[in-house]
């Protein structure tokens, strides 16, 4: 790795020039699920004319290698050992980078505005008069099942996806959803609730013999997916070790070979 400027998250922003420094920009960039070739091109161009990357733990971190030396990163995801910033300190940060005059990009896991807390940035950039353009990612909701073969909808099994946050359980509408049946439900951030959202689904009078899939590190080569039934998917997934990030899969969709070529969780020839 080439060796660069970084600084903390807490460091000064020191403006460019005395007097009153040029007003500089924000862009929020979505990474993708990790894969650094998950990135778009807008996002790869917002990157290279970065003067200040403010950086997150998940998504495609490995595109920061190959960033221009003099570019400036501020790692605020959790790392191990240390907690990751507070959402209000990565506002203000943002902020007062940009009021120095820096185009800051705040390059994100997947999609910015998919449990990002992306609203929540660009709320902070405009309350500063600071202009702030968003660059949608490959949101991992969408990206990881389909890189473990999984379509989130299908003619005939799926016409339509709810995608939810599984943290603290699954709420009323999510339920309703699983239970119905002809909807995938796509759950971000549940590993840990797994259990509690089994039990929840089962309770509301959903299928047994669901099928899940739960895909970890989906575009990376720890990616690994994991293919059991509702009732099931609690003891395999203890059994099996399954940890964070991963996105879990409930419905007719996740059901192994659906797409009929799948190998080791991945299509055939899909070159990942
Ligand atoms: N904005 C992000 C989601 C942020 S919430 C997006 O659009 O993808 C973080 C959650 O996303 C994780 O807990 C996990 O559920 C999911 N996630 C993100 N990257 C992932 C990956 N590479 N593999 C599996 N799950 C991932």
């Amino acid at each position: 790795m080439r060796a660069r400027t970084t600084s903390e998250p807490g460091g000064a922003a020191g403006p460019p020039g005395s007097g009153h420094p040029p007003r500089g920009r924000v862009t929020l960039v979505g990474g993708g699920p990790g894969a650094v070739d998950l990135l778009t091109l807008r996002a790869w161009r917002a990157l290279r004319s970065a003067d200040v990357v403010v950086a997150d733990r998940l998504g495609a971190v490995g595109v920061l290698d190959d960033l221009p030396a003099t570019t400036d990163v501020v790692h605020v995801g959790k790392t191990s050992g240390h907690h990751p910033v507070p959402q209000d300190e990565i506002n203000r940060i943002i902020v007062a980078r940009a009021l120095a005059g820096a185009h800051v990009v705040r390059l994100k896991g997947g999609d910015p505005f998919l449990f990002g807390r992306g609203g929540e940035e660009v709320l902070a950039c405009r309350e500063a008069g600071i202009e702030v353009d968003v660059v949608p990612g490959v949101t991992s909701a969408v990206g990881v099942p389909e890189l473990a073969g999984i379509p989130v909808t299908h003619r005939g099994t799926a016409r339509g996806v709810h995608i939810t946050s599984g943290h603290g359980g699954l709420d009323t509408a999510a339920i309703a959803t699983v239970r119905e049946n002809t909807t995938t439900l796509v759950v971000l951030m549940g590993v840990s609730s797994l259990s509690t959202i089994v039990q929840q689904a089962l309770r509301a009078g959903t299928d047994p013999a669901t099928p899940v899939a739960i895909v970890e590190n989906g575009s990376t080569p720890a990616q690994r997916v994991t293919r059991t039934r509702l009732d099931e998917a609690g003891d395999v997934a203890t059994r099996e070790g399954v940890a964070a990030p991963a996105v879990i899969v409930i419905g007719g969709v996740a059901a192994d070979g659906l797409l009929g070529g799948a190998r080791d969780g991945r299509l055939a020839g899909a070159g990942v």
